[in-house]
């Protein structure tokens, strides 16, 4: 079963070929991509109106999709739901469920693990496992809607992963999601979230989709950003920047850069500055992160008055700037901490 490809990895266009291939009539694509995409079910016996030789036919090909809810956390004000999925092959990855006024926002993960070895994240710490596949980022959603009861409006690609070093299945992700056959989530309402794979900015820029990229930037410099994230050293800022210039100019969408305040290590009134002048002339947004505390990682979160102080520089210099709602605090919210623990606690 775990090994059969998941009908949930499949476009309308894909299922009428395997409804061709099968010598079924084409308006079963539609039944079938009417289950997977817009109902979400994840079992064959949940597609009613496909009659049982149908069924049988298509299980022996495929998994119907469908994740497992193997652990959950909810914060103590009820806004925000951390769970722990089990995928077909037993693998875990995290998700979170986000109640803000305007709706249901989700985050999810694109890799199990993550090789980009972020120094502010618990994903990186065991490395990459494996990607994930378009199927299975969506069947997140689906997993917490049904878990929830909830309806998502509005998805960040932010979880555990690099999306842009999972590239082939992150596009096939944002053409599903989009897709008016299925959850018909508006591009503008998905934020897809990376370290700064270059090539992959540029590659993407070219789909001149209506997203959000967002930029985990987190140093001002070449000497911090490099420790703090290592892929800095491929593409050092005097590349990164350009890219993301060309983004904003290319999409017409403003970049949103990512910044995690780590007491003393980048948020200084110097670092603010420094900041400001980097990004000058590019059409963005600030977005500064009160860093979840990752204890493997020993980083402390900085004092409000430095939060503020940042922030405050920031505007003086012109530009749109956000902290971010610190979410589930109590549910260890910092990337990849939930699966670490459970991890650990099946070892023991
Ligand atoms: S921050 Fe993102 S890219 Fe960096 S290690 Fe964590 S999951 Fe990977």
């Amino acid at each position: 079963m775990a090994n059969l490809p998941s009908l949930r990895d499949l476009s309308l266009a894909e299922l009428k070929q395997v409804t061709a291939d099968l010598g079924l009539p084409a308006y079963r694509a539609s039944q079938i991509a009417g289950w997977v995409h817009r109902k979400g079910v994840a079992s064959f016996a949940e597609m009613t109106s496909l009659p049982r030789d149908v069924r049988e036919m298509l299980s022996r090909r495929f998994r119907a999709g469908g994740l497992n809810v193997a652990g959950k956390k909810v914060s103590r004000d009820g806004s925000t739901v951390k769970y722990l999925l089990e995928l077909a092959d037993g693998q875990t990855v995290e998700s979170v469920l986000m109640r803000y006024r305007y709706g249901y926002s989700a985050c999810l993960s694109t890799q199990v693990g993550c090789r980009m070895g972020c120094r502010i994240c618990a994903s990186g710490l065991e490395g990459l496992v494996r990607n994930l596949t378009a199927g299975e980022i969506i069947d997140q959603i689906w997993a917490m809607q049904r878990d929830s009861g909830c309806r998502v409006g509005r998805v960040v690609l932010m979880g555990s992963g690099e999306p842009l070093d999972n590239y082939a299945a992150t596009i096939k992700f944002l053409t599903l999601v989009n897709a008016p056959y299925g959850l018909n989530i508006s591009h503008r309402h998905v934020t897809l979230s990376t370290c700064g794979i270059v090539p992959r900015v540029y590659d993407l820029m070219e789909l001149r989709l209506s997203i959000t990229l967002a930029v985990s930037l987190h140093a001002p410099n070449n000497e911090l950003r490099s420790r703090l994230v290592p892929v800095n050293k491929a593409y050092p800022l005097e590349e990164l920047l350009p890219a993301c210039r060309a983004y904003a100019e290319t999409t017409g969408r403003r970049v949103s850069f990512e910044y995690a305040l780590l007491a003393g290590v980048n948020d200084s009134q110097q670092h603010a500055g420094e900041l400001a002048g980097i990004l000058r002339g590019i059409h963005c947004h600030i977005n500064l992160l009160p860093v979840n505390p990752v204890p493997e990682r020993g980083w402390r979160r900085s004092a409000a008055r430095n939060v503020r102080a940042f922030r405050a520089m920031l505007e003086r210099a012109g530009y749109p700037v956000t902290v971010r709602r610190e979410l589930g605090l109590d549910i260890d919210a910092a990337c990849g901490q939930l699966r670490r623990r459970v991890n650990a606690r099946g070892r023991e």
